[in-house]
């Protein structure tokens, strides 16, 4: 059987979908339900009534995230609409649960504009730590997101953005790091220029690259300040226009440092990797099918290639889930009031710095006995490397308290404890 025939089997044999809630407390006795429910319910409704932050000592709000979708472009598949995105927000929960313990209300809404999510999700305020924004489309995604941030007490994150910013921002640390290159003088190119590419653009910039040596492509190749200037580009692609000549994505791309793919399978050629500057970096991560594929790209040249892309079966992985879970984790644990730029720069460097341990055997043996140790085929840490939340939720809970979001005083060297415990 294929993989869709067995996606249909798993989804569908009873019960239908593939979570459900369960209680945490007990539920045996007479007494229990009059605790859990009315009469005895009354008395925390008072305590948050009078001080609205006790709601993390008397309900699940401090470990609970809404994944927020209107299904307007779900993996590759585009707008299929809210609900042909829960199977998808339903999953979205279980690598909540499965990689950090965090619960998840999925929430699919039958809206488009962004006034009216901006007003629904704002007004869920009370019942979530934490707001997961997911497979919105762009540029409303950037818009949204923004308002929410603003108008929200709770952190709002937009994970198709940040995700791939701060996972593809490790493995460039690291990258940068085994070739010699500095990462102000790096000249980038991007392909794409939607949701992932804008954020991740944005979040290089914060890490240390230079907004000028940064060349963005879209589906009419370089964005240029002429075209910006003609309007034929949304504010989002103008924030990273050039002033250079108009040209493709392969006149871009020669003598280029990196390549950040975020756009379409297949449209990079062997030449135009030949192009580029010495010991390039290219991080091809359409999925399911990148840029170039990973021996295309280091068959290209003689010299040395730092490749990642978005599939398991290469080296390299640059996969959402070793960054979501563990960012949220850190940011719950503090009761964070956002998950800042400072969070996401210390989850990417604490990736980073992962990636240059010893991997345990049992990573090892997971991942098929293949060696696994720091070089140009290990940049960033796998994702079933257990070591990730103990690494990345903490830095992220750090960060945090040192910027001012957090507002529960955490020791951190007791966290790591908890969390490993
Ligand atoms: P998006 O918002 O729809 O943006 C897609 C961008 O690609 C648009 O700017 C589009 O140009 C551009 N594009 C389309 N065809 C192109 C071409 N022939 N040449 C150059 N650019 C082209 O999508 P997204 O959410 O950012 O995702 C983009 C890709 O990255 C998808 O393949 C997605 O699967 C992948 N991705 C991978 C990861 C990962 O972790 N591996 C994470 C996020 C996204 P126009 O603006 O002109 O339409
Ligand atoms: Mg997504």
């Amino acid at each position: 059987m294929g993989l869709d025939e067995d996606s249909l089997d798993y989804h569908r044999s009873d019960p239908p979908g593939k979570i459900e809630i369960s209680t945490t407390k007990p539920t045996n006795t007479q007494r229990d339900l009059s605790l859990a429910y009315s009469p005895g319910v009354a008395a925390p409704c008072e305590e948050i009534a009078v001080d609205a932050g006790k709601a993390y000592n008397y309900t699940a709000k401090g470990n609970l995230v809404g994944v927020v979708s209107n299904g307007s472009a779900v993996l590759g598949l585009g707008d299929i609409g809210a609900q042909a995105s829960k199977p998808v927000m339903e999953g979205k929960g279980v690598l909540f649960k499965r990689f950090a313990d965090i619960d998840v209300f999925d929430i699919e809404l039958d809206q488009a504009n962004p006034d009216d999510i901006v007003r629904t999700v704002s007004a869920m305020e009370p019942t979530f730590g934490g707001i997961n924004l997911e497979d919105i489309k762009a540029p409303e995604c950037f818009e949204i997101e923004e308002r929410l941030g603003e108008k929200m007490d709770i952190p709002v994150f937009h994970d198709d953005q940040h995700g791939t910013a701060i996972i593809s921002g490790a493995a460039l640390l690291n990258a940068t790091e085994i070739n010699g290159k500095s990462l102000d003088e790096l000249e980038i190119v991007f392909s794409g220029a939607g949701a992932s590419a804008i954020a991740t653009a944005r979040f290089y910039v914060s890490l240390g690259a230079r907004k000028e040596n940064i060349t963005m492509c879209d589906s009419t190749g370089i964005i240029t300040r002429n075209r910006a200037k003609q309007g034929d580009v949304n504010e989002f692609k103008t924030e990273f226009a050039r002033d250079v000549p108009e040209g493709s994505l392969a006149d871009a791309l020669s003598g280029a440092d990196v390549f950040v793919g975020l756009s379409v399978g297949g449209i990079v050629s062997q030449e135009m990797v030949r192009s580029m500057a010495d010991n390039p970096i290219i991080f091809a991560m359409a999925n399911p099918d990148p840029e170039i594929g990973y021996e295309a790209a280091r068959e290209a040249r003689d010299d040395m290639v730092i490749m990642a892309t978005g599939r398991s079966d290469y080296p390299n992985m640059v996969n959402n889930v070793l960054g979501f879970p563990f960012i949220f984790r850190g940011a719950l644990d503090v009761r964070a009031s956002d998950i800042n730029e400072e969070m996401k720069i210390a989850s990417a460097r604490a990736l980073a710095e992962l990636a240059k341990k010893d991997v345990p055997d049992a990573v090892v043996k997971a991942y098929g006995d293949q060696p696994l140790q720091f070089g140009p085929e290990y940049i960033i840490p796998k994702p079933l490397d257990p070591r990730v939340l103990f690494e990345v939720a903490p830095a992220v809970a750090k960060a945090a308290i040192e910027t001012g979001v957090a507002r529960s005083d955490l020791n951190v060297g007791e966290y790591v404890e908890t969390l490993e415990a």
